[in-house]
Formats: structure tokens, sequence, C-alpha cells
């Protein structure tokens, strides 16, 4: 759907991996609202898979696991494109060990991956990219249901979407007098490269599908529509906020 919602606006849009990734999916609804796009990507190898699909965009190397990782990676978007106006953070890992195992089993090294990859990210990235929002801006984060409940095989990811879900909270609060708005996108299930680390998988995107209104799985341009939505000053009322794209599933 093109339209001029954020002509002007530079967007750093972090975790595309392949065309099926939700990253994508907002990266293309925010060109087509006109705004001008930032990759990061975590390695070389991702960068080899996203370079057809970015053409000569700007695009930075971005570990977060990486000793001044985040940093480094906004001190080079600082220098290549002066300010931005928002980020898209859609970056998570757990092991599959753990996703496995059930928290029972998940040891302490597998939690703080999960969480420092998952949760931590986000908080960095706050830090770095609000620095370069003169103008206020807007930061958004992938989070899913399993989150608030037990989604079976979900494991240590909900641990880790709960730590990020509060962050959206604390992060509005702290940073709403500089006007950056913090919130949260919870997204349907979509068969993405990290879904496939989760058990079952399959019979989770199966259960999802048939639990939305219409019993059709949303898609990466229905997230990447809200994305564009919470990027632009339309949605300057909302912060803090869980916003579920999930066709209802939640509601079931
Ligand atoms: P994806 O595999 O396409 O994207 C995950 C991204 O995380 C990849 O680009 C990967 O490179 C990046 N990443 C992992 N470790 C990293 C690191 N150390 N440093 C930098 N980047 C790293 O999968 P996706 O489903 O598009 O995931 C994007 C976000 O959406 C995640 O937060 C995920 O939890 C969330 N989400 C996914 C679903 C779903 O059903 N697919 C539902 C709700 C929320």
């Amino acid at each position: 759907m093109q339209g001029n919602l954020l002509s002007g606006k530079k967007i750093v849009v972090m975790g595309v991996a392949n065309k099926r990734s939700i990253a994508w999916g907002c990266a293309q609804s925010l060109q087509e609202q006109g705004a001008d796009v930032v990759y990061t990507y975590q390695n070389d190898s991702v960068k080899n898979h996203i370079a057809p699909l970015i053409g000569d965009s700007l695009c930075v190397r971005c570990d977060v696991t990486e000793e001044n990782g985040v940093k480094n990676a906004f001190a080079t978007i600082q220098e290549q494109c002066g300010t931005i106006d928002g980020v898209i953070h859609a970056i998570a890992y757990a092991d599959k060990e753990s996703l496995h195992g059930g928290l029972l089993k998940t040891t302490k090294t597998s939690y703080n991956q999960a969480l420092d990859i998952s949760a931590y990210s986000f908080m960095e990235v706050a830090r770095y990219a609000a620095s370069l929002m003169k103008q206020g801006g807007s930061l958004v984060t992938l989070t899913y249901m399993g989150a608030t409940r037990a989604v079976p095989h979900y494991n240590i990811m909900g641990v880790a979407k709960a730590a990020l879900e509060s962050e959206v909270r604390y992060l509005a609060h702290e940073l709403g007098k500089q006007q950056i708005r913090v919130n949260a996108i919870s997204a349907g299930a979509i068969k993405t490269l990290a879904v496939t680390g989760v058990d079952h998988y399959r019979e989770l995107l199966k259960a999802s599908k048939e639990l939305t209104v219409d019993e059709q799985a949303v898609t990466l341009a229905e997230i990447g529509n809200v994305a564009a939505f919470l990027m632009s000053s339309l949605s300057t009322g909302m912060t803090g906020d869980i916003l579920f794209v999930d066709k209802g599933v939640h509601t079931a």
C-alpha cells in the first residue's frame, strides 16, 4: 500500500535474515510509506543472504552479543546519516536445547544468552538510538503472546519476551520527555527461521492459524503496516504499549 506517511524519515531495521523475516515485512511497509531504511545485520553470512533484497541501502554490521556491537553500529549510522527517526528491533535467539528441554533443564548460560540477545539488546539499542533522535522518534520491538501465557514449547523465549515487554513500559517512561515513544508488536505466529527453532513449530503454526478470526495466518505485510503506523506521527498518543497483530489469536 503506497503512501507518504514516513517521507523524510530515516528508520533503522534490525533483524532481516531473509525474505521471510518479520523485519523484512516491516522494511517493505516502511519504504512503501516513503521512509529511508537503514539495515543492520548479524554477521557476514546474513549479509550475503540479504544483499539481493536490500539493494544499495546502508547496511551496518551489528551482532548484539559482541562487546560494543550496538554502540559501534549506531556510531557508524550517526556518521553516515546524522540523526534517525526510529528503530525496528526484530532480534531474538535461544539455543535449541533450552527451547527443547523446558525451563527446568535450562542452564544459566542458556538463560543469560536468550535474555541477552532477545531482551537486553533492546535496552542497549534504545540507549544509543535515543542519542541520534534529536527530534524525538519511535522504537518498536517484536514480541509474542508466549510472554504472558505458557505457550507449549516456547519455554525460555517466553521468559525473554516477558522481560522485553517490561522494558517497553520502563523505556517509554524514561524516554517520554525526549518525545521518544516505545512500543511492541505482539505478532501472530508466522513461519520464519526463528520459529523453526521451536519444537513442534508446525503444530504451533497450524494451531495459531486455526485460532485466527478467519483461519488465515497474519501476513508479513499486516505486521509491517502496523510497524509503519507506529513509526508515523499518526501514533503519537501511543507509548509503552503492546499491540497485538495476530488476527484475534490471543483473544480466542
Ligand atoms: P528471523 O529468524 O527472520 O529473525 C531473527 C533475527 O534475529 C535474524 O535476523 C537474526 O540474524 C537476528 N539475530 C539473532 N541473534 C542475533 C545477534 N546476536 N545479533 C544480532 N542479530 C541477531 O525470525 P523472525 O520470526 O522474523 O524474528 C524477528 C522477531 O519477531 C523476533 O524477536 C521474534 O521473537 C519475533 N516474533 C516472531 C514471531 C513468529 O512467529 N515468527 C511471532 C512473534 C514475534
